[in-house]
């Protein structure tokens, strides 16, 4: 195995268009400031690898954090991974992709079916064709894509000299999570599945199975995992924030479940619940008191 010399890694680096990401310690958060970027610095674009980008765009709110897209380029056409949640704000996505390309926009699929990632859609160009679990159809209703591909389980296909597989794995943060998977870059776009540092948010959750679909990415083959909001990592970073997040995710459910146990009624219980490191994360405030909501939902077996 020929190793290639550490400096034309970085001369490949550096002379993308886009920020790249390059290996450097960065500070474990979603809040940009404390990351030491200016809100000025986004929207942004973000190189991963050789025709894999992200863009990131702040979140409606007084909190900022960014959602985050993944766009794929080839030689026959562009293939998106959500969108922003304005029609403004998809439209920078769009124009941002023209920049780094010519070639059209010919997929996008619908990983996440909440407004935040679904309500700009209109900017894209007439003709994309979507792709989106049958959950998430139902939920978007009458905003869903007139015409679009269902994707229940798994499809794998060929863009150009790329292959793409778009994956269930599992009900997660909507109950209709789709991610897109990249095996030659061996980068997974996680959508909602992942949220970088963010509160887990649990408003049209599925805790547990939660849990699973984490588990299940953590096992495939993967350098870069990519979350639906918060900031873009190098891979060895990325994985040890998906870990990260994973025990986020359980240790709110064990603070719901101790408390549940303990026969703490849930308006209490949300006075009560101590979530310990996770209160310091970007939304604590706003979705600690729905995430224990839903474990005492999910415990008490009215989540079907
Ligand atoms: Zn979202």
């Amino acid at each position: 195995m020929r190793r290639l010399p550490a400096l034309l890694t970085v001369c490949l680096l550096a002379s993308a268009s886009a920020t790249a990401i390059l290996a450097q310690t960065v500070a474990r958060t979603a809040d940009p400031l404390k990351r030491g970027l200016k809100e000025t610095d986004f929207p942004r674009t973000v190189k991963v690898t050789d025709n894999v980008y992200t863009y990131e765009d702040f979140h409606a709110g007084d909190e900022k954090f960014t959602t985050t897209d993944m766009f794929l380029v080839t030689g026959d056409g562009v293939l998106v991974a959500d969108g922003q949640g304005s029609p403004a704000a998809t439209k920078g996505l769009v124009d941002a992709i023209a920049k780094v390309t010519p070639q059209p926009i010919k997929y996008v699929v619908i990983c996440s079916d909440h407004g935040d990632h679904t309500a700009g859609n209109a900017s894209f160009p007439s003709g994309v064709r979507y792709l989106i679990h049958p959950t998430s159809k139902t939920a978007m209703g009458k905003n869903a894509p007139a015409d679009s591909e269902l994707v229940s389980d798994a499809k794998s296909f060929m863009l150009g000299s790329e292959s793409i597989q778009v994956l269930f794995l599992g009900r997660a943060h909507t109950g209709g999570d789709l991610s897109v998977y990249l095996p030659r870059q061996k980068i997974l776009f996680l959508s909602e599945t992942f949220l970088n540092r963010v509160f887990p948010a649990m408003r049209s959750a599925y805790p547990s199975e939660w849990l699973g679909a984490l588990s299940k990415a953590e096992r495939m083959d993967v350098n870069i995992y990519i979350a639906g909001h918060g900031f873009t990592e190098t891979g060895p970073v990325s994985k040890e924030e998906l870990i990260a997040y994973h025990k986020a995710l359980e240790a709110v459910i064990a603070e719901a479940t101790r408390l549940h146990k303990a026969g703490v009624p849930v308006d209490e219980a949300i006075k009560q619940a101590n979530f310990g490191e996770y209160s310091a994360w970007t939304l604590s405030k706003s979705q600690g008191p729905i995430a224990v909501r839903k474990v005492y939902e999910e415990l008490d077996g009215k989540l079907k």
